[in-house]
């Protein structure tokens, strides 16, 4: 495998890094010391420094082995963006345990596999969730519970403002049984303990988290990233930014912290790098606008469908979003209409990058500034991570330009799937990383994904990638978002279904999208079946779920 992308690296970008031998918590723990009295947080306008985070870090962490966790063991954390969510994913690492990203969205079914597979004995959550989290009593090996009120953390007029839960009604009287405890979460960080903690963690082998994936299959499992894993990556991601400087960024962190992307590209890189974090719970459109505005962010790491959003917001233009410099979208193809038109509007780059949970999860990006950039495609590997195309019939690798499965090997790819070794042998051979997903590389080195390959859908004996299909679609001017399955049909085997999104006060027929396909697509690829929709099943970072669609459609079809 020759690296013929390294050509095009700009000399700032180095093509081997230098991993020291530390734990995550460890840059917490430097940057409190340097960067002490900036803000690392903002949350609603309510601000935490870096020695106010590290501080209470620490002493979460002394509380959390006063519980009796140690090195290795599991805490689950079901927390949206708030401080509390950074401190205890970062107290849990200091206290030597191992964080399970929980989404705070999962159902109570889905929470009680989750805990169950990884055998979680504590769970972080919020007032609101606490029914979810407590009825996990007895189902699990939970026997510890933390429960923070969101308005610990808000600023005092909003916390007049916050919805009022009142936490005596919300929580419901639940005996705890002997050796269960429940806990609050601010009288366990008021206390402030802040010696340093010896805990024997080796970062190479040890796992920090384990983060759950539908992976290539759509089991869920976790995957284990060891601190070596989440440093390189962040180390990595820090090196690409390269003009980012040390302790004058702003990022916006919208992005979930309980998913991969959003963990490494905002909340970790932001420890790293001291930047301050500006925390939104969930993705507003106009609460966002108005936050850019407030609290001028310069970098805003995002997904397409956020960044599409923003842009058809009818007020955008009232805000001023001149701040933002770099944006990484990622989790989703980026269409290329969304990209200009976005540089357009905030005058900053926004490049398209590329990764996955087993990967930490960045294996690719575009170039920010000085080395090229290639609209459509995925970009280059990072420092120190090879990629290469093989065919799906021989696994040797194929030459440029041709299709295959995109596999990828480096220091940010994970250990493996927690407790299921079949399955992490699929996955991983060799160290490659065979990622699921079909793509080429052209003669210069730079990489496309054409799509996953669960979704091809094969019409009449045609591969047909949905992925191109909805690129076209997102050309049509009225079209705000679009998704593209296959359904069942009795001649072709598949036949290509478009479900679309409408941008705001547009009209729009059948008709006129079938005229428009036929003049651009191949007429196999053109979908023969339209359904109009308000909106899209998306995952929490904002990736639009095909396989939901699909779902529907499977059932809608047998209830014919
Ligand atoms: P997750 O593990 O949830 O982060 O999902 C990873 C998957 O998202 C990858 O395997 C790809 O299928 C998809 N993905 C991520 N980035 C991109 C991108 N830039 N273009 C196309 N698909 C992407």
């Amino acid at each position: 495998m020759e690296k013929r992308w390294l050509a095009h690296y700009p000399p700032e970008i180095p093509h081997t890094l230098d991993y020291p031998m530390k734990t995550l918590p460890d840059y917490l723990r430097e940057t409190a010391e340097q960067f002490g009295d900036r803000i690392a947080i903002d949350f609603l306008g309510k601000t935490v420094t870096f020695r106010e985070l590290y501080e209470q870090a620490m002493t979460f962490a002394h509380y959390l082995r006063g519980l009796g966790v140690k090195e290795g063991d599991r805490v689950a954390v079901m927390l949206p963006n708030c401080p509390q969510a950074v401190i205890s994913y970062y107290g849990t690492l200091l206290a030597g345990g191992i964080v399970v990203q929980t989404n705070p969205l999962y159902t109570e079914y889905e929470l009680e596999y989750q805990l169950n597979d990884s055998g979680a004995s504590v769970l972080v959550t919020m007032d609101l969730l606490y029914p979810k989290a407590i009825a996990m009593k007895g189902k699990t090996a939970v026997k510890h519970w933390i429960v923070t009120r969101m308005q610990d953390y808000l600023p005092t007029i909003k916390k007049w403002l916050y919805p009022l839960v009142r936490w005596k009604q919300k929580m419901p009287s639940v005996r705890v049984d002997e050796g269960e405890s429940v806990h609050l979460f601010r009288s366990i960080v008021s206390r402030l303990e802040t010696a340093p903690l010896q805990v024997a963690i080796d970062p190479m082998e040890d796992v920090a988290l384990l983060q759950y994936t539908g992976g290539t299959t759509g089991h869920p499992k976790a995957a284990m990233l060891t601190h070596h894993n989440l440093i390189a990556n962040t180390l990595m991601c820090a090196h690409w930014v390269y003009k980012c400087e040390k302790g004058k960024e702003t990022v916006l962190g919208i992005l979930p912290f309980f998913h991969v992307y959003g963990m490494t590209t905002v909340m970790n890189l932001a420890i790293m790098q001291a930047s301050k974090m500006v925390l939104l719970p969930r993705f507003d459109v106009k609460q966002t606008l108005k936050t850019i505005e407030r609290t001028r962010p310069t970098m805003f790491p995002g997904a397409p469908t956020m960044y599409i959003a923003l842009l058809n917001d009818p007020d955008l233009s009232k805000y001023d979003l001149s701040s933002i410099n770099v944006c990484i979208s990622g989790s989703a193809p980026l269409p290329v209409e969304v990209q200009e038109q976005f540089e357009r509007v905030t005058g900053g780059k926004l490049i398209e990058g590329y990764g996955l949970t087993e990967a930490s999860p960045v294996t690719h990006s575009n170039f920010l500034w000085d080395g090229e950039r290639v609209k459509g495609s995925i970009g280059v590997p990072w420092p120190d991570t090879e990629a290469k195309i093989v065919s799906l019939e021989t696994g040797e690798e194929v030459k440029p330009g041709e299709i295959g499965e995109l596999v990828v090997r480096g220091p940010q790819v994970m250990k493996g799937y927690w407790n299921r070794p079949e399955e992490t042998e699929q996955v991983l051979r060799d160290g490659w990383l065979y990622t699921g997903d079909i793509g080429y590389m052209d003669e210069r080195g730079y990489f496309y994904i054409v799509d996953r390959k669960k979704d091809v859908i094969i019409a009449g004996g045609y591969n047909i990638y949905p992925r191109e299909v909805e690129e076209v679609l997102y050309e049509h001017p009225k079209v705000q978002e679009a998704a593209v399955i296959g359904v069942p049909d009795p001649y072709r085997g598949e036949t290509v279904k478009a479900f679309i999104v409408l941008k705001p006060g547009e009209e729009c027929s059948e008709q006129e999208l079938d005229a428009f396909m036929r003049e651009r697509l191949a007429a196999y690829k053109v979908p023969r079946l339209y359904e109009f929709r308000s909106e899209l099943p998306k995952t929490a970072v904002g990736k639009i779920l095909r396989r939901v669609l699909v779902e529907e459609e499977k059932k809608s079809l047998t209830n014919r």
